[in-house]
């Protein structure tokens, strides 16, 4: 199954959680900085299944995935997690 994501650079702090649990290594981290002076994640394939463990685990909340062009992870619920979202049928 196709899937897309697409990281926030502007607020990613460069952890590197996101590149340890993604199962395709579609993301890597920049070796140019973003604005606050950290080097964001970046995508490097276009292998992502659209399983969304990298936006489960990033702890900034800055990664949204879509599915076969539709969104299966955005944006932060009220606890700081990203909110999943159903597919339709
Ligand atoms: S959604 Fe899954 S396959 Fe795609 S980049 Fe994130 S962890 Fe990797
Ligand atoms: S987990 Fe989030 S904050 Fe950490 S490198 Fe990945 S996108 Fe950036």
């Amino acid at each position: 199954m196709a899937g897309k994501i697409i990281i926030n650079v502007e607020r990613c702090k460069g952890c590197g959680l996101c590149v340890t649990v993604c199962p395709k290594n579609c993301i890597e981290i920049s070796d140019k900085s973003n604005k606050n002076g950290y080097f964001p994640a970046r995508v490097t394939n276009s292998d992502c299944t659209g399983c969304a463990a990298c936006a489960i685990i990033c702890p900034d909340v800055v990664i949204e995935v879509f599915r076969e062009n539709k969104v299966v992870a955005a944006k932060s619920n009220k606890k700081g997690k990203p909110k999943l979202i159903k597919e339709g049928a």
